[in-house]
């Protein structure tokens, strides 16, 4: 049988049948796929496939094969450098909710986001939350933001998890996909969720009052069907995606206005910095490539820490 993980406790997966049956499963003996080394073999959304066991009157699968994963996103663990858990698998797309203030998300967050996303090959929708409370400027930011996202090929909607502003465009983008949602605390996930789908109300709650009794349970991503051929990863107490180890050549190639400019550099292994005849810095001379972006990209290329300052800086 082939079914979808829909659930993992550690040694147990729930797997989701095509025909609508839920069956747990487990992994018998050692079990490890090439390449990744994960404190988890098996996460939410991956695809397997499992022979059915009867023991007690009770039916179990044991999972014997996982399909090769289409993309899938990490946590490194705190604790054990190195060792990394696999929190889901096989997503289409991630809603990054974005609220220029109350909380504020700054593009420097925004940009780290969009490189990781690119990293692990996850594609992202910027979704401006809040539409109901803008006043004038943040109007302004928010059309100015999402003109620099939208030119570089991301997706960007104003909406309104309050007000319903926009909710069907976010549903329909959502109609036979897994989606996930990302953003910063308070940017209005658990509403944007509840207003897509009120029955899943009673979960979040019962999630945030577990948080807010302080039990550092670990918590697990869960895959839920939603009334409209729509599946949502949810994952509890993880904020943001992980970060992803790059070389410093990488970085560009996640920046999609850098990586489709590099080939016009000089040096095939420029770095955007000082070196001569380099598109992207060019590009950003000619405006065509936004200094947000380009900031954001000397962040992430000399760490979170160090300042990094060029003769251009504009504060
Ligand atoms: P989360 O931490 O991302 O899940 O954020 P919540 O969904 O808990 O929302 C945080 C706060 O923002 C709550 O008080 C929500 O009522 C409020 N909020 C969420 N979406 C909107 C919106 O579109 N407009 C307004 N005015 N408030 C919102
Ligand atoms: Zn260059």
């Amino acid at each position: 049988m082939t079914g979808t993980v829909y659930k993992s406790t550690g040694s147990w997966y729930t797997v989701k049948t095509m025909n609508g049956k839920f069956y747990e499963c487990r992994i018998k003996g050692r079990f490890r796929l090439e390449g990744i080394k994960s404190t988890n073999p098996i996460a939410v959304g991956d695809k397997v496939e499992f022979e059915l066991e009867t023991k007690n009157n009770t039916e179990t699968g044991v999972i014997n094969r996982i399909e090769e994963r289409k993309n899938y996103i990490v946590r490194k663990s705190v604790n054990l450098s190195k060792q990394t858990h696999i929190i889901a698998s096989n997503i289409d797309q991630v809603f990054l909710l974005v609220t220029i203030d109350n909380p504020p998300t700054f593009t420097s967050f925004i940009d780290r986001f969009l490189v990781t996303a690119e990293a692990y090959a996850v594609k992202t929708i910027l979704l401006f939350n809040k539409a109901d409370t803008y006043d004038s400027e943040t109007l302004l930011e928010v059309k100015y933001l999402a003109s620099v996202y939208r030119q570089i090929g991301y997706e960007c909607i104003g909406i309104s998890a309050k007000t319903g502003k926009n909710i069907d465009k976010v549903k329909n983008l959502m109609v036979g996909n897994v989606s996930m949602f990302a953003g910063h605390s308070g940017v209005g996930k658990s509403t944007l969720v509840n207003a897509i789908e009120p029955s899943l109300d009673l979960k979040t709650k019962a999630i945030s009052e577990q948080h807010m009794q302080g039990q550092h349970t670990t918590t697990f991503a869960e895959m839920f069907d939603l009334s409209f051929d729509a599946k949502i990863i949810d994952t509890p107490g993880i904020k943001g995606f992980g970060v992803v180890d790059m070389e410093r050549e990488e970085v560009g190639d996640y920046f999609p206005e850098f990586f489709a400019l590099k080939q016009d550099c000089k040096f095939n292994n420029c770095l955007h910095l000082k070196e001569p005849k380099c598109a992207i810095k060019q590009a950003l001379e000619n405006n065509e490539v936004s200094y947000s972006r380009y900031r954001s990209y000397l962040q992430i290329l000399e760490g979170e820490d160090e300042h990094y300052r060029t003769d251009n800086w504009d504060s």
